[in-house]
């Protein structure tokens, strides 16, 4: 069957009567459309609805994506114009081959991203599992503090991203537009304007530190181009001892920076959801299972100067292997 043009892509827009409406706009080579996804959903305020549209584009180069979310008050409008993307699209995915829709629906490999940002942004345990790090943090700090000499000059060092503050917003945003966020193309405009929470348990316990006189660095792969809204973003978010020296962002590797702080300070505790926010030893390029091999020789150190907070949404086990057991499935009523 031929396939129509012009060819189509929807969008939100404003119309120039000021009026909230669907705009479209053609995008040539392309040869049919399929939504494969409109949700509503309602946010905090009540009449603010999340609107958001997929679209898979059936192009000369391939399919393509497109993905369009807004929030919007709801009203007649919008509600009228939602039933005519319903409709166009419904149309034109019938001029789509079976084959182009099948392979439509399964293009949003990101959709596997879901159950991890799921657990790490909205879980309880992982609430839990932070604020018991942070508790635990407080306890060893204690300790270094009491056997510490009179004129020794005691420092945490501790990551920032999943450590300190929660980016799940963005990736959370990424994944729904079918983008994989660990292309990281999307970072350095969240680095510049995004608004990432607090880890539980984070405030409390670098307040705590900085009142006890512990040095703090933030030693973070944030880049250094972005260094003023980083700093704007941690005070904003009121975390004691935030200045140009002691945050240190990408540049030298992770461990350079930790040597230079260890010149003037006794590192008592070192903070991160990654393991080489702790040693060399485990930098990206070694594989997961000499990561493992390296936790079990290193042991000793977690949960004594090295405290780990978790991190389900990204990190380098992300394309391991998963081990099945091998028994025949018997499923039973
Ligand atoms: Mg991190």
């Amino acid at each position: 069957m031929g396939l129509p043009r012009p060819f189509l892509i929807l969008r939100f827009g404003a119309r120039p009567t000021g009026h909230d409406g669907l705009s479209l706009k053609a995008k040539p080579f392309c040869k049919a459309l399929i939504a494969t996804k409109i949700t509503r959903s309602t946010t905090g305020h009540r009449k603010l609805i999340d609107w958001s549209i997929r679209i898979v584009l059936i192009c000369e180069s391939g399919l393509e994506e497109a993905a369009s979310t807004q929030k919007r008050e709801e009203t007649d409008v919008i509600r009228t114009n939602l039933k005519g993307v319903l409709l166009s699209c419904t149309v034109l995915a019938l001029c789509a081959t079976g084959a182009q829709a099948e392979e439509a629906k399964t293009l949003c490999a990101q959709e596997a991203y879901a159950m991890g940002l799921r657990y790490q942004q909205q879980s309880a345990e992982v609430d839990a599992i932070q604020r018991q790090a942070y508790a635990l943090a407080r306890i060893r700090l204690d300790e270094a503090l009491a056997a510490a000499k009179p004129d020794e000059k005691l420092a945490v060092i501790t990551d920032l991203d999943e450590t300190v503050i929660d980016n799940s917003a963005l990736l959370v945003r990424d994944m729904q537009a079918c983008h994989d966020f660990t292309t990281w193309d999307t970072w350095k405009h969240w680095e510049r304007d995004g608004d990432p929470a607090l880890i539980p348990g984070a405030l409390e316990f670098f307040k705590y530190a900085d009142e006890k006189g512990v040095a703090i660095y933030y030693i973070s792969d944030r880049y250094d181009e972005n260094k003023p809204q980083t700093l704007a973003t941690l005070e904003k978010l009121g975390l004691p001892k935030v200045s140009n020296d002691t945050v240190l962002l990408l540049g030298p590797p992770k461990q350079e920076r930790r040597a230079a702080v260890q010149k003037d300070y006794k590192v008592v505790l070192q903070l991160g959801d990654t393991l080489h926010d702790f040693s060399e030893d485990f930098v990206s390029k070694v594989p997961v299972d000499k990561q493992r091999e390296l936790v079990a020789e290193q042991a000793e150190h977690f949960g004594r100067d090295w405290i780990v907070l978790p991190n389900s949404a990204y990190g380098t086990w992300r394309k391991s292997e998963l081990k099945a057991w091998d028994a025949p499935m018997q499923v039973e009523k």
